[in-house]
């Protein structure tokens, strides 16, 4: 069974992701992890995300692998566990700006896929709903108010010990929400079939217990 969950960053995809795979024992993909993992790659080369031949050419270069170590994804880049050099401010904003170029979706389309087509998989991401797996048997697409969104990174980031301002994730949040949704390619937007679900005012454990719910069924 595949289950796909997209929506915009800061909406607690990975969280209620995670915690649902363990409880249905499917195996979780964050694919964002994949796109910081080339954007990481790209902000080591020096490149300007504005350049889109250099973007596309270097795209070749690169090998994304994903493994599971206890049950966590670590993400590997050319054979480096990058899992832990993806999740700065930095690296997003990259990701977002060079996730608009065809070469660099075509490049992790069937390490998406493949994992998909072999495994119970809850995947979130921005098109998977829409774009890598349009036959998935449960889609959700899952929003909150950029204010709650905001708040929510501002203290992941802050538990993970870094130096972060609240209202500069507010706006990064916002540049990333615009650039994903109006992209050419694959755009972030709900899929037909999807079941639209605003947490704003919803706990981790009632989103979490509504999903299952929708799965077992
Ligand atoms: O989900 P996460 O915040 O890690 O994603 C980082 C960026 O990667 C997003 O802002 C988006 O630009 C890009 N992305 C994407 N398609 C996906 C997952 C992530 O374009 N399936």
């Amino acid at each position: 069974m595949n289950i796909a969950i997209d929506g915009p960053a800061g909406a607690g995809k990975s969280t209620i992701a995670k915690l649902l795979a363990k409880e249905l024992g499917f195996i979780y993909v964050d694919t964002g992890a994949l796109y910081r993992s080339m954007a990481l790659y790209f902000l080591r080369k020096g490149v300007k995300s504005s350049d889109a031949d250099k973007i596309s050419e270097l795209s070749n270069e690169i090998e994304v692998g994903l493994k599971y170590i206890d049950g966590a994804q670590h993400v590997y880049l050319n054979g480096e566990d990058v899992s832990g050099l993806i999740r700065t401010e930095e690296v997003s904003s990259m990701t977002s700006a060079v996730s608009v170029y065809p070469k660099v979706r075509e490049r992790l389309l069937d390490t998406q896929r493949n994992i998909a087509a072999n495994n119970d998989v809850i995947m979130d991401g921005r098109d998977i709903g829409t774009n890598i797996l349009p036959n998935a048997e449960l889609k959700i697409y899952l929003t909150a108010s950029i204010e709650s969104r905001a708040e929510r990174r501002y203290k992941e980031l802050k538990e993970k010990g870094q130096d972060v301002v609240l209202d500069r994730i507010k706006e990064e949040i916002a540049e990333r929400d615009e650039r994903d949704k109006n992209r050419e390619t694959a755009p972030l937007k709900q899929a037909e079939d999807a079941i639209y679900l605003d947490t704003s005012d919803m706990t981790i454990d009632e989103v979490v217990d509504y999903i299952k719910k929708l799965a077992k069924k």
